[in-house]
């Protein structure tokens, strides 16, 4: 498993980079941000673990040009800051997990082997529920033959309601599988992206996919 580790102080970067490799992982690092596009962008990796504050280009913006560019590695962002709002910001520039430093090493092992737990689990490459497909891949949606554009956010929340499809996912387990963030800093968030989700998806269609099963949660059904 390769990663790149991209993380400017390299006291830091040095002590991760040697805690990665003693658990058997191959570690490239990066301390600057148009080169960690650049680098990610050109090679395979597993997993990039990323910081936010870098020179050149910031985390955020290397993560966005990654998913720009339909890089779907998984990408686990670092940063000191601790505010709801910050972390919100690197999962909806399509990070997949949010670590804040300083954190216990173990915890950061524990993410990295979710995350590619993850990208195991993927044997699918196509869902569908009715006339909708999603292409896990390529990203591409599409609804009765017609191209669907989804951000990097409303696509994760798709598939996962796509994955559990017929069965009722409840709030909680939304924003642990799409967010990885606590249940009550996310009820309205979940509410938002549902909406996104409609608009795009079910508003012009005469059969509803996305269901809301009041006071439980939500669930994707082609059943009319
Ligand atoms: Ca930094």
């Amino acid at each position: 498993m390769r990663i790149l580790l991209v993380e400017d102080e390299e006291k830091i970067a040095l002590f991760i980079k040697r805690g990665l490799q003693e658990a058997g992982y191959q570690v490239e690092t990066c301390g600057d941000g148009n080169q960690a596009l650049d680098d990610a962008r050109n090679t395979d990796y597993d997993v990039v673990v990323l910081d936010i504050a870098l020179p050149g280009r910031d985390g955020l913006s290397v993560c966005r040009a990654l998913r720009q560019h339909r890089r779907t590695m998984p990408i686990l962002m670092l940063s000191a800051l601790d505010s709801v709002p910050d972390r919100i910001a690197g999962l909806d520039a399509g990070a997949n997990d949010y670590l804040t430093k300083p954190f216990a090493f173990e915890e950061f092992l524990a993410r990295i082997r979710a995350l590619l737990r993850k990208i195991d689990a993927t044997e699918a490459t196509s869902l569908e529920c009715a006339d909708l497909r999603v292409n896990l891949l390529s990203h591409k949606v599409e609804r009765a033959g017609r191209p669907i554009e989804l951000s990097n956010k409303e696509f994760a929340l798709l598939e996962y309601l796509m994955r559990s499809q017929g069965r009722i996912v409840t709030r909680n387990m939304i924003s642990e599988h799409v967010w990885n963030l606590d249940f009550h800093t996310m009820t309205n968030v979940i509410e938002v992206y549902i909406n996104y989700l409609r608009r795009k998806i079910d508003d012009e269609f005469p059969l509803k996919l996305i269901r809301t099963i009041r006071g439980r949660g939500y669930q994707i059904s082609g059943e009319p």
